[in-house]
């Protein structure tokens, strides 16, 4: 009998990969869970796990015999690692494979909100550009003064990035970093002051929730763009909405949002959003690469060996 559950939605890639090391019983959800016979759950000592829905206390007791859950993703704040310590359940992610994705991505959402190369691709398709003559000047972005929220493994690919798009770069995090004269913001608000683009890149879950708070969106200002790649959770969205539709802030560039894939359609009707179906790691290269570590981190696991990438 299997040891091994894979829970999510897998690419062809990963599942032929998770089917020859492991040959797990693969469930879409862990609202699944349910269905298995007491017996096969109770043969699972490792769960790859790949998802936003919720995997908690009562899904962690449903597979008594649980030791890891392997997840597939840097962010793990759809597992409750509080109980899964409690339990002695070990949970891993996948970090640092993505930094240069999810980076990447945040790059080229501000380069297409302030350059409107979304609008500007449609003026051209429709064949404006050769009836109406040029596109509309924008914004530039080079330059520009950028707070980074959240100095972490990603935050700093971000800021390279645009260190050398010569921006004046602030930051916040709990406590001042080893930097090259960058700015140091004890506050979010005193950060989202100073800058013109405010750039998230926090940790998501119950600590971080609404940390980009109404406070925050004021104090960003008529031109201000808000950046996020972290979770929809980190941002006060309604009151993000609000400052967007009656233009107290200039704009945004959203992978990430509240209650994805059915995010708010207000979202929709607004043009200086730039909206990504939560895609930060989705190239080819890095997903593979994800699927390899989570798969490494439960080989170990069943060898008894020490955990590549552990969380508690
Ligand atoms: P990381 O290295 O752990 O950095 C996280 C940042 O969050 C750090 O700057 C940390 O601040 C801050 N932070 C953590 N807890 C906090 C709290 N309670 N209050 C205030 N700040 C707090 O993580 P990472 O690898 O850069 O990943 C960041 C997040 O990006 C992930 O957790 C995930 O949600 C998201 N992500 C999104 C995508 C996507 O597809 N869009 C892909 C990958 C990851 P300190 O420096 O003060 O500790």
């Amino acid at each position: 009998m299997t040891t091994t559950l894979a829970i999510g939605g897998y690419s062809d890639t990963d599942f032929a990969a998770l089917t020859s090391e492991f040959d797990p019983v693969f469930l879409g959800g862990p609202d699944e869970l349910a269905g298995l016979e007491a017996e096969a759950r109770s043969a699972i000592t490792a769960v790859a796990y790949k998802g936003h829905a919720p995997f908690g206390g009562d899904q962690m007791d449903m597979l008594p015999n649980l030791g890891i859950i392997a997840n597939y993703g840097v962010g793990y704040d759809a597992i409750d690692t509080t109980a899964a310590s409690a339990r002695g359940i070990k949970v891993t992610n996948t970090p640092n494979v993505l930094n240069d994705d999810v980076a990447d991505l945040a790059v080229g959402m501000m380069l297409c909100q302030g350059r409107e190369m979304m609008q500007a691709s449609a003026w051209a398709r429709s064949g404006d550009w050769a009836k109406n003559g040029e596109y509309r000047l924008n914004r530039k972005v080079s330059g520009s003064t950028v707070g980074i929220l959240g100095l972490g493994r990603i935050g700093r690919e971000i800021a390279d990035r645009l260190a050398a798009f010569k921006m004046d770069i602030h930051y916040y995090a709990r406590s001042e970093k080893d930097t090259p004269g960058w700015t140091y913001h004890g506050d979010p608000v005193s950060l989202a002051q100073a800058v013109d683009f405010l750039v998230v890149a926090l940790v998501g879950g119950a600590d971080t929730e609404k940390f980009v708070s109404k406070e925050v969106i004021a104090a960003m200002g008529p031109n201000g763009v808000l950046i996020n790649i972290s979770r929809g959770t980190t941002v006060d969205e309604a009151a993000l909405l609000d400052a967007l539709e009656s233009g107290r802030i200039a704009g945004a560039g959203l992978d990430v949002f509240l209650n994805e894939p059915n995010i708010d359609p207000r979202f929709y009707a607004l043009d200086t959003v730039v909206i990504q179906p939560h895609q930060g790691s989705g190239t080819v290269q890095t997903r593979a690469a994800m699927g390899q570590l989570q798969r490494d981190n439960i080989a170990a696991f069943h060898a008894g060996a020490d955990l590549l990438t552990p969380v508690n």
